[in-house]
């Protein structure tokens, strides 16, 4: 069994503050030994703080070719649709895999060890089948193992194209299997391979009716786009009587292993809902503020009892310190007010919970029997010079990140990608 010791200048070991001189043992992928203020011996030393592996959970790989290109000029989220779709229509199995191994290790440089991919691009122009009709699934698959990261693929259910029902049109055809059963047919082919799981998606209420919803598997994480734009909230309101919270939570599913991405647009009782059942929430701030989606209750939800968790989603930014920082900082601006979270609710947002709500309970703490996923940032660069350790997370940004292990492998060394040249794959992949 390969051991390897490490020896933190500091790590995040849970708690308010990080530990000191911390010695971390990997026997065979795992955390074997953790123990705090205990001299380097022979190990590796990791200078700066050291924290458990980022969770990126939710992530639509091929948006990574929007940044810059939607992010100028006037309009809504709904024209920023129509420039999604246009890419949309022209990837195929291959630049799909191409681009998203690319937008992959860039959340590896950015310290992200899991990603969830809100997976919604099954078919061909038209809705035609790939000969393997999970072939862009097994592209995102082979595309994270390839760039050395876990991945958990949540495969959409995505039927409709109104919360009233209208068939799906244009590049929405690629997205629909046509029925549920179709649909998990489809996806009961995949195979994750080492290093991946399955979860379920229903893309939100507008995609997937009532009766569809009923019939989810529940075995899985299941993922949700929840209330991110009013229309949604009014359209459901005029079709079922009630919003999409209070939807789900009719059918009966909300509960921990259901996670609502975005939940933007919410009224008490929904926050209430969501709390009480202890449904995760996945915000994603980058990108509500690039789209003009609005501020969503992050205090209040987290306070009803929702874990917060965290996502790049349209990749506008790759930079979960950014997005942690974000929750604090859009809940200043929703309030006027200061200080809603403390940074080990922001670094748990961003490692143990963003995990859980993947699936990996065995991930997102730096403990023995974990995952040795560790993800060490620079303390003196420009940006973090001077300040503590315990206050990093105000302070970095994913140009910060010098290593990262993903169970026990080391992927990114001194900032650098051990096999891929980032920038330019990207570079590459885009123009395509
Ligand atoms: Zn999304």
């Amino acid at each position: 069994m390969p051991v390897t010791r490490y020896h933190a200048e500091y790590a995040w070991l849970g708690g308010q503050a990080p530990a000191a001189d911390v010695l971390i043992t990997v026997s065979d992928g795992r955390i074997s030994g953790v123990e705090p203020q205990t001299p380097a011996g022979g190990a590796r030393r990791l200078p700066g703080l050291t924290l458990p592996g980022l969770a990126n959970a939710h992530s639509h790989a091929f948006h990574r070719a929007l940044r810059g290109r939607t992010q100028a000029g006037p309009g809504t989220f709904w024209t920023w649709r129509e420039q999604m779709y246009a890419l949309a229509d022209r990837l195929d199995p291959d630049t799909y895999y191409t681009l998203a191994r690319a937008t992959y290790a860039e959340m590896a440089l950015a310290g992200v060890t899991c990603v969830g991919e809100f997976h919604y691009l099954h078919h061909g122009p038209g809705g035609t089948r790939y000969a393997d009709p999970n072939a862009t699934g097994h592209a995102l698959l082979a595309a994270a193992r390839d760039a050395g990261i876990r991945i958990t693929l949540l495969d959409t259910l995505y039927l409709t194209s109104t919360v009233d029902g209208a068939p799906l049109a244009g590049p929405q055809m690629r997205f629909g299997d046509g029925s549920v059963d179709a649909w998990l047919t489809r996806t009961g082919e995949l195979k994750p391979g080492d290093g991946a799981r399955l979860g379920a998606a229903a893309h939100s209420v507008r995609a997937v009716p009532a009766p569809a919803l009923r019939e989810l598997p529940r075995d899985r994480p299941l993922h949700l786009h929840l209330s991110e734009q009013r229309a949604e909230n009014e359209a459901c309101r005029e079709r079922y009587g009630c919003s999409p919270t209070e939807l789900l939570s009719g059918i009966g599913l909300l509960g921990p292993g259901t996670t609502v991405v975005h939940a933007t647009h919410l009224s008490t009782v929904d926050v209430q809902l969501l709390g009480a059942t202890r449904t995760a929430a996945c915000f994603c701030p980058t990108t509500e503020r690039e789209l003009a989606d609005g501020l969503g209750p992050a205090g209040p939800l987290a306070e009803a009892g929702s874990p917060l968790c965290l996502g790049s989603d349209s990749h506008a930014v790759i930079d979960l310190f950014e997005e942690a920082r974000a929750v604090e900082l859009d809940e200043r601006l929703r309030t006027e007010r200061r200080g809603h979270f403390t940074a080990a609710q922001l670094l748990d947002a961003a490692t143990e919970s963003g995990h859980q709500a993947l699936g990996w309970t065995d991930a997102g703490r730096i403990a023995p029997g974990y995952r040795a996923d560790l993800v060490t940032v620079a303390l003196d660069s420009v940006r973090t010079a001077g300040t503590e350790a315990g206050q990093a997370i105000y302070a970095a940004t994913a140009a910060d990140v010098r290593h990262v292990l993903v169970d026990g492998a080391p992927v990114v060394a001194d900032g650098r990608h051990r096999t891929i040249d980032v920038a330019r794959e990207l570079g590459q992949a885009i123009p395509r």
